[in-house]
């Protein structure tokens, strides 16, 4: 019996393709739990970057994040050429703290594919941001010149300055501080598409 074909994007001869085909092929790979956000209302600020350098331990120590991260006023003109961009949510619960970064690895890696897959298809502005910043590595040299996968490596939507909560809002998406590790995170990637 032939087997089926795993579905995939064509290069459109005319256009391309849609919301509904492009949430499609997301699902296929099981992110169906995707809105969509035009990129001129992706919230940027520059509160986003003073947490990054005050306060967060990734700090210099990440190879995707600040100091290795575009100024916010270039995150924001970046943003504004695209035109599409996918919201997909992720709602987890971990056991213990450390559980985080390995199911966020996980996902986020195949986010990337994802994001690679597109670029393939014809979309070469193709871009993702992912929901956590970049842990493909146990140990990160912490500067871009060093990265040890340059072509998996990420920006987190914080590193480019994108105020998460105020943009996820917009589109109708939940998402609040927590207290504790024991509460449901909701969790944001960003594939700007085209
Ligand atoms: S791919 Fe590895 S070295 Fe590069 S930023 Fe990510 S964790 Fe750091």
């Amino acid at each position: 019996m032939p087997r089926k074909r795993e579905r995939s994007l064509q290069a459109p001869r005319r256009g391309r393709p849609g919301r509904a085909e492009l949430a499609q092929l997301f699902a296929a790979r099981g992110f169906a739990d995707v809105r969509w956000i035009d990129p001129a209302d992706i919230v940027t600020a520059e509160w986003v970057r003073m947490k990054c350098v005050y306060g967060c331990g990734e700090y210099g120590r990440n190879a995707c994040c600040p100091p290795n991260a575009p100024p916010v006023d270039a995150c924001a003109r970046f943003l504004r050429e695209y035109k599409r961009c996918a919201v997909f949510h992720f709602a987890k619960t971990v056991e213990k703290p450390e559980d985080r970064r390995a199911w966020g690895r996980k996902l986020n890696l195949e986010l990337v594919r994802l994001e690679q897959e597109l670029f393939k298809s014809g979309f070469e502005k193709a871009f993702l941001l992912p929901f956590d910043s970049c842990g493909i590595c146990l140990e990160c040299p912490g500067s871009r010149a060093d990265c040890k996968e340059p072509k998996l490596a990420r920006p987190s939507p914080e590193a480019l300055a994108i105020d998460v909560f105020a943009t996820v809002r917009r589109i109708g998406c939940p998402i609040e501080v927590l207290s504790d590790y024991d509460q449901e995170m909701n969790r944001y990637a960003f594939l700007l598409v085209d």
